[in-house]
């Protein structure tokens, strides 16, 4: 890895690739740092069991002839140590990169919101599950649900049944007359049609949402909330998502705005920072049509071409309505924001309650006097939850922003102390 390139982009999903293929007209030196093992970020994730879209297959064999763009897997971002430096770790070591130019597409993740029996093996958020079976977890022949909002229940639903697993039912809380309104719209974008045929909507129930997951070691049942009373439903897996959030650790890091939780940009998507743009679902939820169109954009827009970059204005418009029109439809009810009990783990990872939580003013008080967000996914569920919870806002990021080698917390604070 070099120690300098002109332009960095952080993320090699849809956004960061199309970023890279754009920006790489310039010839200038361009690094796509990825955490990931694999390239491709959610949609076109990678793994032993994946099989990739031809549009993935394309769009990275382009990338891998670009001449002067070297995409570099498990980079993790730790802090920015000084303005255009980061300090990354990369296969045990602790580096400092500088760069001119950096384009922000670190995606979004999944909101995965708390309930009783969360917490149990077998209980998964709707995209891990996908990540799980394209890691080449075995769910041949296991019963699985699937609940929470919006169009990765299908997605997760169709790999699950790819592989072979028996899709029990699928728990969508949005009610029916919202869905049949979306379906008739999707005709503006023939694409999403084309996805959507092929999705496994036979065991889909609208107006429904599971209320807790039951089992003694591991899920046995869920119980579901449906139009037509409670259910109980025997199953192995229980696949949970309430919708995509951003991933906005990165951009706050250099001191981005992000407002109302996702990362503010303008029409060139540079941030409110000189020379850092951002691309794709840190900047919100709107599928990967959407972050493709952005991505290339933000590449035209960090080398200085704006014409080529306004040319793809329109298309980019017409995908945001698209993006719109899942925000309305799939807005969540205030039913499933209260399915947690005093009693209900909220930090999975640090074995916090919710009436440990709910005690405290805000998150930063929360963080002061529990352990909430201290864990391993340093609040990346935590916080969210509380942030969709109780409205508390939790956008602002700490470094390191994952936990590090303690050479690399070494060498941060001691750039930090210069
Ligand atoms: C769990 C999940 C599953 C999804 N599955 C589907 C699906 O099956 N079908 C569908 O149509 N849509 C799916 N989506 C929506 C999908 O994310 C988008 O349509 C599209 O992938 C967004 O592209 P993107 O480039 O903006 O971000 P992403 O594809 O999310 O790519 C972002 C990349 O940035 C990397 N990254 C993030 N933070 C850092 C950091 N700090 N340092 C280094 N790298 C970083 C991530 O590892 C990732 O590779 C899914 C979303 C999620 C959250």
């Amino acid at each position: 890895m070099k120690t300098h390139y002109h332009i960095i982009i952080i993320g090699a999903g849809p956004a960061g690739l199309n970023a890279a293929i754009s920006a790489a007209q310039s010839a200038q030196s361009i690094a796509i740092f990825d955490d990931n093992i694999f390239a491709g970020g959610q949609i076109w994730r990678n793994g032993p069991r994946a099989k990739l879209p031809l549009i993935a297959q394309k769009t990275q064999a382009i990338v891998a002839d670009l001449p002067h763009v070297d995409l570099i897997q498990s980079v993790k971002v730790i802090a920015a140590i000084q303005p255009k430096i980061l300090l990354v770790e990369h296969l045990g070591q602790s580096l400092q990169i500088h760069y001119d130019k950096i384009i922000i597409c670190t995606g979004g993740r999944e909101l995965f919101l708390p309930f009783p029996g969360w917490t149990l093996p077998g209980v998964t958020g709707a995209g891990a599950l996908q990540a799980l079976i394209k890691a080449g977890l075995d769910v041949k022949n296991k019963k699985i649900v699937i609940s929470g909002t919006g169009p990765l229940l299908l997605a997760s639903a169709q790999t699950a049944k790819k592989a072979g697993a028996h899709v029990v039912f699928i728990a969508e809380q949005t009610p029916y007359k919202q869905i049949k309104n979306f379906a008739f719209q999707l005709w503006r974008w023939p694409k999403k049609i084309l996805q959507a045929i092929f999705m496994p909507i036979i065991s889909y129930h609208t107006d429904s949402f599971v209320i807790e997951a039951q089992g003694n070691h591991a899920i046995q049942s869920v119980t579901i909330h449906t139009p037509k009373g409670i259910k109980t439903i025997d199953c192995d897996y229980l696949a949970c998502g309430y919708g995509i959030i951003a991933n906005t650790q990165v951009a706050s890091l250099l001191g981005a705005n992000i407002k109302e939780t996702v990362v503010h940009v303008d029409e060139m998507q540079q941030t409110s920072l000189e020379g850092v743009f951002a691309a794709g679902e840190c900047t919100g939820f709107g599928g990967s049509e959407l972050s493709i169109v952005e991505g290339q954009i933000a590449g035209y827009a960090a080398i200085g071409d704006t014409q080529r970059a306004q040319q793809l204005f329109a298309q980019r418009a017409h995908d945001q309505k698209f993006s719109h029109l899942l925000k309305t439809t799939f807005a969540l009810r205030a039913e499933v924001k209260r399915l947690a009990t005093s009693e209900t783990i909220f930090c999975r990872c640090e074995d916090v309650t919710l009436a440990q939580v709910i005690q405290h003013k805000d998150w930063y008080d929360t963080k002061l006097q529990t352990r909430c967000g201290m864990g391993a996914c340093q609040g990346r569920i935590c916080a969210a939850s509380a942030t969709c919870l109780f409205g508390w806002d939790t956008v602002k990021t700490k470094v390191p922003l994952s936990p590090i080698r303690t050479k690399s917390l070494i060498e941060m604070l001691t750039q930090q102390s210069k």
